[in-house]
C-alpha cells in the first residue's frame, strides 16, 4: 500500500502543476496515469506470501527452514528468512508453519483417453494432485493438442504447463523413407514438441526419421527399437517404459551382471533419459490375476473414473483379460512371466538410478491408472525399487525441467522461477507418501487452497452423472 500512496501523491502533484496545457490533455494524462496505477495495483494485488515455510528447493538435498516466499506476477520474487514483524503488501498471506514447499510435479507420460468431460476433467485431477507440468504422449485423431497447449499458454484454459507429442507412430505410418520425410515435416508444421515412435521400424526408415527430426529440431522419443542393437535406441532423447529393456535384451543378457553394467554405462554416455512407467505395468499384472483384479472394485480412486470406463476396465472386455490372461508362451503362463519381468524392471530401474541416469516420472494414465493419483503411485513403485524420496522428487521436478529446456524458469524453488509449487503438510524427504499431503498448489502464481483442490475433484465426479 505504501507504494500506491507514493504513486498517488506523485500523480496529484503532477496534475496540480501548471504546464500550460489545455484541460483535455490534462484529462488524457489523468486517464493514462490512472491506468498505470491500476496496473501497479493489480501487480501488488496478485502477490502471495507463504510465511514461515520449510523449503525443499530441489537443486540439492537440503531443507531451508522457516522462510518467507513472495510470489508476484506468476514468479517467485523473494525468499527470505521468516521475520515475525515482516511488512508486506501481499494480497494473500498463507501460513506455511510446519509445512513444506516443493516444486510442482511432472506427469511425463500422460494420455488423454476419454473424450467425455473434455481434457479439463483430467487437468482438474492432475492439478489437484500437485501436477503442474504434463507431457502428452500421443495425439489421437479426435484431438488437437497444439490448440490445447495454445489455449493454456494464453490463459484461456485452466491447465498445467503443457507439451505434446504428435500422433502415435507405428510401422504402418512409417513404411518408407518418403513416409519419414512427410511425417517429420508434418510434425514441424503442426508444431508438436516431440515425435513419438512406438514400433520397430525398418532400419533405413528409422535413420531417416532421426535425420529429418534433427533438421527441424524436434526430439524423437518413444519405445525402443527392439530388433536393433541398444545403441540405435539410445539415439532418441528418451525411452518410454523400462519394460522396453526387457525386449531389447535377451533373457541371458538380462541375467548377466557384466552385460548389464556395460549396457548401463552405454545408456549413461548416450545421455538418454528413461521414463520407467512402473504403475501401468503393475495394472496390467493386476488384470491377469483374478484375486487382485476383483479387489479393484474397492480401489479408492476408481471414484474419479468415468462410469463407462470403470465398467469396461472392470470386466472381461478389458483387453488384458481378454487377450493375455492365461496365455502360455514357451510353456509359461502370462502372469508369472510378467511378474518376473516386473521384478527385473524394478531392479534395472534401481541400477539406472544408481548410475545417475536421468529418470522421469510418468504413469501412462489409462484404465485404473487414474490421472494425477497415478503419479503418486508411480512414486510408490520407484520407492519400492529402492530410490530415495529425493531421487524420486528429482525425477518429477528438476530432471523434467532440464529435459524440457525450461530449467531457467521451472523445476526448483528459487528466486526468478515461475511459481509452480506444491505446499505439503508433511516432509516428503521423510516418506515419499507425504507428497499426497497436499495443502495447496501454486499454479502459474495462482494459489489453490485445499478447499479449491477438493472442489476441482468434486467437479470431476459431478461430470460422471
Ligand atoms: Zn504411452
Amino acid at each position: 500500500m505504501l507504494l500506491i500512496t507514493r504513486i498517488l501523491k506523485f500523480v496529484l502533484s503532477f496534475l496540480n502543476a501548471d504546464f500550460g496545457l489545455y484541460n483535455i490533455y490534462k484529462i488524457k494524462l489523468t486517464l493514462l496515469l490512472f491506468g498505470f496505477i491500476a496496473s501497479v495495483y493489480a501487480q501488488v494485488n496478485d502477490t502471495i506470501s507463504i510465511e514461515n515455510v520449510n523449503i525443499i528447493p530441489m537443486d540439492k538435498e537440503i531443507i531451508f527452514n522457516n522462510q518467507n516466499v513472495v510470489i508476484a506476477g506468476g514468479k517467485i520474487i523473494s525468499i527470505e528468512p521468516y521475520k515475525r514483524e515482516a511488512i508486506h503488501g501481499s494480497h494473500q498471506v498463507i501460513d506455511g508453519t510446519g509445512k513444506y514447499l516443493i516444486p510442482g510435479f511432472s506427469e511425463m507420460h500422460y494420455h488423454w483417453r476419454n473424450k467425455q468431460g473434455g481434457i479439463e476433467r483430467d487437468f482438474k485431477l492432475l492439478v489437484a494432485n500437485g501436477v503442474t507440468t504434463v507431457r502428452n504422449m500421443a495425439e489421437y485423431d479426435w484431438q488437437d493438442h497444439m490448440s490445447i497447449k495454445d489455449s493454456i499458454q494464453k490463459g484461456k484454459k485452466f491447465g498445467p504447463n503443457y507439451y505434446s507429442a504428435g500422433p502415435y507412430l507405428n510401422s504402418n505410418n512409417l513404411k518408407t523413407v518418403e513416409d519419414a520425410i512427410k511425417v517429420v515435416k508434418l510434425h514441424s508444421v503442426k508444431g508438436y514438441d516431440f515425435i513419438k515412435l512406438v514400433d520397430n521400424l525398418n532400419r533405413e526408415v528409422y535413420l531417416k526419421v532421426l535425420q529429418e527430426a534433427e533438421k527441424y529440431h524436434i526430439p524423437v522419443i518413444g519405445h525402443a527399437q527392439r530388433e536393433m542393437p541398444l545403441e540405435m535406441s539410445l539415439r532418441m532423447k528418451s525411452i518410454e517404459h523400462v519394460e522396453e529393456f526387457v525386449y531389447v535384451f535377451n533373457e541371458e543378457q538380462r541375467n548377466d551382471p557384466m552385460f548389464l553394467k556395460q549396457a548401463i554405462e552405454q545408456i549413461k554416455i548416450a545421455g538418454t533419459v528413461v521414463v520407467p512407467t512402473l504403475v501401468v505395468f503393475d495394472f496390467i499384472i493386476t488384470c491377469l490375476d483374478d484375486h487382485a483384479f476383483f479387489k479393484l472394485k474397492q480401489y479408492k480412486n476408481a471414484q474419479y473414473m468415468l462410469p463407462s470406463d470403470f465398467k469396461y476396465w472392470y470386466s472381461n472386455e478389458n483387453p488384458y483379460r481378454r487377450n493375455l490372461k492365461g496365455k502360455v508362451t514357451n510353456g509359461m503362463d502370462a502372469l508369472p512371466r510378467l511378474e518376473g519381468y516386473f521384478e527385473w524392471m524394478k531392479s534395472f530401474t534401481k541400477m539406472l538410478s544408481d548410475a545417475d541416469i536421468p529418470l522421469m516420472t510418468g504413469s501412462d494414465t489409462f484404465g485404473f491408472v487414474v490421472p494425477g493419483f497415478s503419479l503418486h503411485e508411480e512414486f510408490h513403485f520407484l520407492n519400492e525399487c529402492g530410490l530415495t524420496p529425493f531421487e524420486i522428487l528429482k525425477a518429477t521436478t528438476i530432471t523434467p525441467a532440464r529435459y524440457l529446456n525450461t530449467i531457467a524458469t521451472e523445476g526448483t524453488v528459487s528466486v526468478g522461477k515461475n511459481a509452480n509449487l506444491v505446499l505439503l503438510n508433511n516432509n516428503p524427504l521423510d516418506d515419499i507418501k507425504n507428497t499426497q499431503t497436499i495443502e495447496g498448489v501454486v499454479l502459474k502464481g495462482r494459489w489453490l487452497d485445499r478447499n479449491k483442490l477438493d472442489s476441482l475433484l468434486k467437479e470431476t465426479k459431478t461430470l460422471n452423472h
